[in-house]
């Protein structure tokens, strides 16, 4: 359907007739053609998790980024890292660790989200290893990492996303979403937290880590 002419004309108004969004469109660059196979699954991945995890971090009037690179960089630097709208992965790694894939699916949520600024980088990188390990993957609580320190969820990764899934499964459903929206409207504050549980961040922390 035409976008531009998908509209209704009725009595009194115009009304939409579907939310139009350009099609999901994934460039594939692969570097190197023994990974040519990898790339290629990696990328059938991308295009079945890009809606799954576009459901998972819905904000009001937001437009998830739809076309982008997943380019296989010949190098023996680095792992995976994501700008703008080009997800990189290294082929070093990948040559060592073919089994990887949720590391594409990591790269992935950061797509999604676009914050304007990854900082608190604890958040950004607890949603991104939230999505990848406990939804992706499917790990139990009981698998993720848990520092017994003041303020460990600073740590980011593993350990927020543990956390995160916590609080979504015992304390502040819902609240992976709150957080996602936040960060996309620069509006993320540690009272998220409090305003949510009535208990403020390094309380739920304290709660957290006492599970162990
Ligand atoms: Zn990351």
């Amino acid at each position: 359907m035409n976008c531009n002419l998908a509209f209704i004309l009725t009595a009194s108004s115009f009304l939409p007739l579907a939310f139009c969004e350009p099609p999901l469109a994934i460039k594939l660059n692969c570097e190197v053609p023994a990974l040519q196979k990898w790339s290629e699954e990696t990328h059938a991945l991308l295009v079945r998790w890009h809606p799954r995890i576009s459901n998972l971090l819905p904000t009001d009037g937001f437009k998830v980024t739809r076309v982008f690179e997943l380019r296989i960089k010949k190098t023996q630097k680095g792992v995976g890292a994501t700008s703008g709208s080009t997800i990189t992965i290294s082929s070093h790694w990948i040559e060592k660790h073919p089994d990887d894939v949720g590391l594409a699916v990591h790269e992935l949520v950061h797509v999604i989200q676009a914050y304007p600024s990854a900082n608190p980088s604890w958040v950004t990188e607890g949603i991104a290893d939230y999505i990848r390990w406990a939804i992706f993957e499917g790990k139990p609580q009981s698998w993720f990492p848990l520092p017994d320190k003041p303020s460990g969820y600073k740590n980011g990764y593993r350990i927020a996303g543990g956390f995160l899934l916590w609080l979504e499964t015992d304390k502040a459903a819902g609240i992976v979403k709150k957080l996602n929206t936040a960060m996309r409207q620069k509006k993320y504050s540690d009272e998220i937290f409090k305003v949510s549980t009535g208990r403020s961040l390094d309380e739920l922390w304290n709660d957290y880590r006492g599970k162990k």
